[in-house]
């Protein structure tokens, strides 16, 4: 028996970069694992059919999270799937992994942009955990994906690094409050990790500057991310809330 046996989870932004490995790595823990994506459909359904053809069980889900309201509707699906497809009265995990970045200045970010990074990094996870709350069993395990950059002073970040810092309050003080139903909530903050939304980490060149601020000499990938979640849903980890774990190879501010 692997350490997710008979669990449930939904990982959201689950169709490429670290949010896949995270689905990946649930489904080789044996978790049933819903795969939910905004607009790659092609993507979302390779990587279950990845899963499903490892021997693991997943589907995919999809929802847009930069509007109002779209966090409840992904709630709503998920359950009417969790009832169609095996009857579940409830599930274990749940990972907010979905984001959206914007490189931009104080002077230089839009009303616009500011709301739809809000909405994207901070208000949709809110507002998923809310409406998956009543659903979520005891035992039960939240993560957010945050950013190192919360703690960093990048002028670029004047917008992400407030919602994902959000999005940390947030992990502490449900931490608190879901205690009594020994769920546990918390945290993982990448450093530079190899994807889409990072363009220096992910080009071989550029990323070995960035490399030199790490101790362990190279950027993050997506699977290293994966790993620390895997222990933090795991029963090893259920010891372990309201905590920010950086994720980054020791790279300094
Ligand atoms: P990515 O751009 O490959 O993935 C982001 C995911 O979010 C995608 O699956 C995307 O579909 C989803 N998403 C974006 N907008 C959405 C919307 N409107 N509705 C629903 N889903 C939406 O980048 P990634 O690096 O894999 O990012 C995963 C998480 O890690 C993000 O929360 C990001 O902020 C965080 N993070 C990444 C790094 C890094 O260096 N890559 C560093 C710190 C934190």
């Amino acid at each position: 028996m692997s350490a997710l046996s008979g669990k449930i989870a939904l990982v959201t932004g689950a169709s490429r970069g670290i949010g896949r490995a995270i689905a990946r790595r649930l489904a080789r823990d044996e978790a049933i694992v819903a795969v939910h994506y905004h607009s790659q459909a092609d993507a979302a359904n390779a990587t279950v059919a990845e899963i499903v053809a490892a021997g693991g069980a997943a589907f995919a889900i999809q929802a847009d999270l930069s509007v109002p309201g779209g966090a409840t509707l992904l709630a709503k699906l998920f359950t009417a799937e969790l009832t169609e497809r095996y009857a579940a009265p409830g599930f274990d995990i749940l990972v907010n992994n979905a984001g959206l970045s914007k490189r931009a200045t104080i002077e230089d970010i839009t009303e616009d942009d500011f709301e739809l990074l809000l909405q994207t990094n901070l208000k949709s996870p809110f507002f998923l955990i809310k409406a998956l709350l009543p659903h979520l069993r005891a035992g039960g395990r939240i993560v957010n994906i945050s950013s190192m950059g919360t703690r960093a002073a990048y002028p670029a970040m004047a917008a992400y690094a407030p919602t994902k810092a959000g999005l940390e309050a947030l992990t502490r003080l449900l931490a608190v409050h879901l205690g009594n139903r020994e769920i546990t909530v918390n945290s993982v903050a990448p450093g530079a990790t190899a994807t889409d939304m990072n363009e220096v980490a992910r080009d071989p060149v550029a990323s070995r500057a960035v490399a030199d601020t790490i101790a362990l000499g190279r950027v993050g990938q997506p699977t290293d991310i994966a790993n620390v979640v895997a222990f933090l849903v795991s029963d090893d980890g259920g010891w372990v809330t309201g905590q920010q774990i950086d994720a980054s190879g020791g790279q300094r501010l």
